[in-house]
C-alpha cells in the first residue's frame, strides 16, 4: 500500500505487530497514516475466518432470561419510550429515545456478536430485527422477533429503518467507506 486508503496520503508509517489474541503468532503489518491517523492492515489475509473463531469474545453464549424478566423488561421500554425517565432507561442506551422507534421498524446490527443487544430489544417488545455478523458459527432464528445472519450487511436482501454499529464494527470491514 502507498496511499492512504482513507484521505490518500502518501506519508504511511508502516510497522509490525503480532497477533496475541489466539496465540496464532503471524505478523502483521499495519500503516499509519501521518495525515488523518488512520490505522490500516496492509495486506488482508484472504481467509479471515480463523481470527473469529468461536472463542472470539463476542461469540460467547447469548443470556435468555425468563418470561416474567421479559414482561418487565417490556413494561420498562414501554414506559421509558412514552416518558424518556431516566430511570427506566435501558442500560444499552439513551440512543433509543432519540430515534424516535416504533416497535415494528427494522432494525440490523452490524457485527452484531452474539446478538445479545437484539435480543434485549426483541423481549422489550420490537418485532423486525436482524444482526449480522459473517464470521459467526451459523445463521439462528433466536425467537420470532430477531434472526441472526451469518453474513455482512452488504448480503443483505432487505432495507432497514435503522441500522446499527455498537462496539466499534469499522475496524473489521474490509471496505469502511462501502465503495464497493
Ligand atoms: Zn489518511
Amino acid at each position: 500500500m502507498s496511499t492512504c486508503k482513507f484521505c490518500g496520503s502518501s506519508q504511511l508509517v508502516p510497522f509490525s505487530a503480532e497477533e496475541r489474541m489466539f496465540g496464532l503468532g503471524t505478523e502483521f503489518t499495519y500503516s499509519e497514516c501521518q495525515e488523518c491517523y488512520s490505522l490500516q492492515l496492509e495486506d488482508i489475509p484472504q481467509d479471515l475466518a480463523k481470527y473469529y473463531s468461536g472463542e472470539y469474545y463476542s461469540f460467547t453464549g447469548l443470556t435468555y432470561s425468563a418470561s416474567l424478566k421479559n414482561i418487565i423488561k417490556q413494561l420498562r421500554m414501554k414506559v421509558f419510550l412514552t416518558s424518556g425517565w431516566k430511570v427506566f432507561q435501558p442500560s444499552y442506551g439513551a440512543w433509543l429515545l432519540k430515534l424516535n422507534l416504533s416497535y415494528s421498524d427494522r432494525i440490523a446490527d452490524v457485527g452484531c456478536g452474539n446478538g445479545q443487544l437484539l435480543y434485549e430489544l426483541s423481549v422489550s417488545g420490537f418485532k423486525d430485527l436482524h444482526g449480522f455478523d459473517p464470521f459467526m458459527e451459523q445463521t439462528k432464528q433466536i425467537n420470532s422477533a430477531l434472526k441472526l445472519w451469518k453474513k455482512s450487511i452488504e448480503e443483505a436482501e432487505m432495507k432497514f429503518d435503522v441500522i446499527m454499529m455498537h462496539q466499534i464494527s469499522f475496524e473489521h470491514m474490509e471496505d469502511p467507506a462501502l465503495k464497493s
